[in-house]
């Protein structure tokens, strides 16, 4: 199911599933003693306490509330528009981290900002690189992203400079959520890792490359990455993605057995599609990619966060890192689209983008579709201000 935190005018936030274009209020159906667990978590203004639940209670929960939705289809005080309530920031995110696990991205972006002759670092297929972000700044769709200031000192400035980006930019991403807490000092083997992942998200990590690039050396991406990141309001369980699973790229050499899985198709095969929309404009997809992409696993980049014996708690997030595929017209990022800023899109109103303008909305959007089976989930929207 895809769960998510919503509100009515005038209410508190709690928790809801979506149902088609409605949303099905979970609190009304905990009135009604649909569940037969702990149902006071669907009052919560987070997901967290359901989450923590587990796995069978999940089960359980999406057992009753299918079979409450077969017979009381007509019982409207649960069933809400999607249109006729606010979506909130669905988890109480505790620790957010963010790998750079497509090899196009990864190459794409070492070409610009390295060598071009040696654009994989040597350690890029040994393991899923990643960094810590910031948890504070992670937003719900549909939140404005104000345009950053930082220190910036481009080629030909002699010293730097501290200013608006020049250099705005989005990254399409796809987030998991952590559903079970592990133990200090105990790694979380690859074959139980999927028991720590509860669903998953859409995921724009806003990047300000001119920042980004004066900044990340020696310790990588800081304050170029932390003031905004937006999620989508829906978490899709990961049991709904089953019939999208698919085989990954092949990995070569192959990697270290704490991170060999014995899953044949650890990744899912998920369109999707990166839309610009200028104020007052007419929207133009920029891009239309796919999670099947992925190098790394979200299996493999759980097992490879906690191999050290760092612990994970319900509620962390973790992103992908920009999703690209072959070519321009699958590029998770301006930076890659642009080729660095030199080669401007035309967008369908006429106007050009190398970066972001102020006013433009930036939505994406993913879906799956696979032997008749059909899942969207959601979008994930914010506009430059
Ligand atoms: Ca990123």
């Amino acid at each position: 199911m895809q769960y998510g935190i919503f509100s009515y005018p005038n209410e508190s936030p709690r928790v809801g599933i979506r149902h088609g274009d409605r949303v099905v209020d979970l609190s009304v159906l905990a009135e009604l003693d649909v569940f037969d667990f702990d149902s006071s978590v669907f009052y919560e203004p987070f997901l967290n306490e359901f989450i923590a639940l587990g796995k069978e209670i999940h089960e359980r929960a999406r057992t009753q509330v299918q079979s409450w939705l077969t017979g009381n289809a007509t019982h409207l005080e649960a069933y809400l528009s999607v249109d006729e309530v606010t979506m909130h920031l669905p988890v109480r995110i505790g620790d957010y981290t963010d790998f750079y696990s497509s090899i196009e991205h990864a190459t794409n972006v070492g070409k610009m900002f390295r060598d071009p002759e040696n654009a994989l670092l040597p350690n890029w297929r040994h393991l899923p690189v990643g960094y810590h972000g910031r948890a504070s700044s992670i937003v719900v769709s549909g939140t404005d992203v104000k345009r950053p200031f930082g220190q910036v000192k481009t080629n030909g400035m002699d010293a730097p400079e501290f200013r608006p980006t020049e250099r705005l930019d989005f990254e399409l991403e796809m987030a998991f959520i952590v559903g079970k807490d592990s133990t200090l000092g105990e790694p979380v083997s690859i074959d139980e890792a999927e028991d720590y992942i509860f669903g998953i998200a859409l995921f724009n990590d806003w990047s300000a490359r001119d920042i980004q690039k004066w900044e990340y050396v020696p310790l990588g991406p800081f304050l170029g990455k932390s003031f905004a990141s937006s999620l989508s309001p829906w978490i899709t369980e990961l049991v709904d993605l089953e019939p999208f699973r698919t085989a990954g790229p092949l990995q070569s050499p192959a990697p270290l057995p704490y991170l060999a899985s014995r899953v044949e198709r650890p990744n899912l095969d998920l369109e999707l599609e990166v839309t610009l929309t200028p104020k007052n404009g007419t929207p133009t997809v920029i891009s239309r990619s796919n999670t099947k992409f992925l190098y790394w696993s979200m299996a493999q980049q759980l097992t490879h966060h906690t191999s050290n014996g760092c612990n994970i708690r319900v509620g962390d997030l973790m992103a992908s890192g920009t999703i690209s595929g072959k070519d321009a017209s699958s590029y998770g990022s301006l930076l890659e689209i642009s080729e660095g800023g030199r080669k401007p899109l035309t967008l369908k109103d006429g106007s050009e983008r190398a970066f972001l303008a102020d006013g433009d909305t930036v939505t994406l959007r993913a879906f799956g579709e696979r032997d008749g089976n059909r899942i969207e989930l959601g979008e994930v929207a914010g506009r430059v201000v």
